[in-house]
């Protein structure tokens, strides 16, 4: 479905967003209950709200510097939704046009944003897979040579960039060490590129995959509902092949839930619901450590990317009824 067209961009360019970007703080919170510390990159603090402006900024600027892009040219992605708003942000401030292509099962709020930096978004059926809208996308850069496609799922770039900047960030604002690096994955390139430059500057650090219990991949499992928006597509991606893994963790979508909104309740974090999935098994992980061991986790996005879904419209009773849910589901998918 294609939605009415956007407000016409600027072909002005405005580039003081970019200096927003990045340089992000790293706090530490303290799990009383738990008896842990664990320190969290406060990647919600981008200008859009989420890690993805990074990725945007770097792909778009190596696209100039590679004169791949043209006042014509149109920068075309297939996207859940944090990488179709930041380059909706950068394409509004570099005077690019924006099509975005997504699933009609994303969150309202998120088609908004987009629209709001004035980009074109097209939506296909809901419950299709990541792969129908880049089948669609290829298909229209094949017909139109104007379309420029970031390619964020094999783009070595999303991964290098978080091993020059992320990383060298996380690295000069941990007291010592780094201990334990732990993340889920999207596109695979935050836990790729981070996990790359932590290892080579702390060898003896763990670098862990987070994945949703209902959806562990990298474990061995079929992918399943759940509800941890932005993460565990429903396939491992390539970016993460080359990743210096030493293990995985299980978040179940109820625990990831639960620890979302202690972070907003009692940590005044308004975070969404990956970033809690990731504190959940930073948590975890540092209990099995040595008291005082640094472990550094990600807190991806802002809450209110989510305003539509349960992480604002829930209680506990009702999570507890999905887990039982989604086990179901994937006992008779076995
Ligand atoms: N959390 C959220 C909310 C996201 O949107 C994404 C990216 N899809 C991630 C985590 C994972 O990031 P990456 O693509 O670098 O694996």
């Amino acid at each position: 479905m294609l939605l009415p067209p956007p407000p016409s961009h600027s072909a002005q360019r405005n580039e003081a967003v970019l200096s927003l970007i990045g340089n992000t703080p790293l706090v530490e919170l303290r799990f009383e209950p738990e008896g842990v510390t664990i320190h969290a990159k406060c990647e919600f603090l981008n200008p859009s709200g989420s890690i993805k402006d990074r990725l945007a900024q770097c792909i778009i600027l190596d696209a100039e510097k590679r004169g791949l892009l043209g006042p014509d040219s149109i920068i075309l992605e297939c996207t859940s939704g944090n990488t179709g708003i930041s380059l909706a942000m950068i394409g509004a401030a570099l005077g690019y046009r924006v099509t975005i292509l997504m699933s009609g099962s994303a969150s309202r709020e998120r088609r908004l944003c987009i629209r709001q930096f004035g980009a074109e978004l097209i939506l296909f059926e809901s419950g299709a897979s990541y792969q129908t809208g880049i089948d669609i996308s290829l298909a229209m850069a094949a017909k139109d040579s104007r379309y420029f496609l970031p390619r964020q799922f094999e783009n070595p770039l999303n991964a290098e960039d978080h091993v020059h900047t992320t990383a060298q960030e996380i690295l000069w604002q941990v007291p010592h060490l780094v201990d334990a690096f732990v993340a889920g994955y999207g596109t695979g390139g935050s836990l790729a590129g981070c996990g790359k430059a932590i290892k080579a500057r702390c060898p003896d650090a763990r670098v862990i995959a987070m994945e949703p219990e209902e959806a562990a991949m990298l474990a061995g499992e079929l992918p399943c509902c759940h509800w941890i928006e932005g993460i565990a597509g429903g396939f491992v991606p390539p970016l993460l092949r080359a990743a210096p893994l030493d293990g995985t963790i299980k978040v179940k979508s109820a625990e990831a839930l639960a620890m979302t909104q202690r972070l907003n309740r009692q940590f005044g974090l308004l975070v969404g619901t990956s970033s809690g999935a990731n504190v959940a098994a930073a948590v975890k992980i540092a209990q099995d450590l040595r008291p005082g061991a640094c472990v550094v986790t990600l807190l991806c996005d802002r809450a209110d990317r989510y305003f539509s879904t349960r992480l604002f419209n829930d209680d506990g009773a009702d999570l507890e009824q999905f887990d039982a849910n989604a086990m179901a589901a994937r006992k008779a998918k076995d």
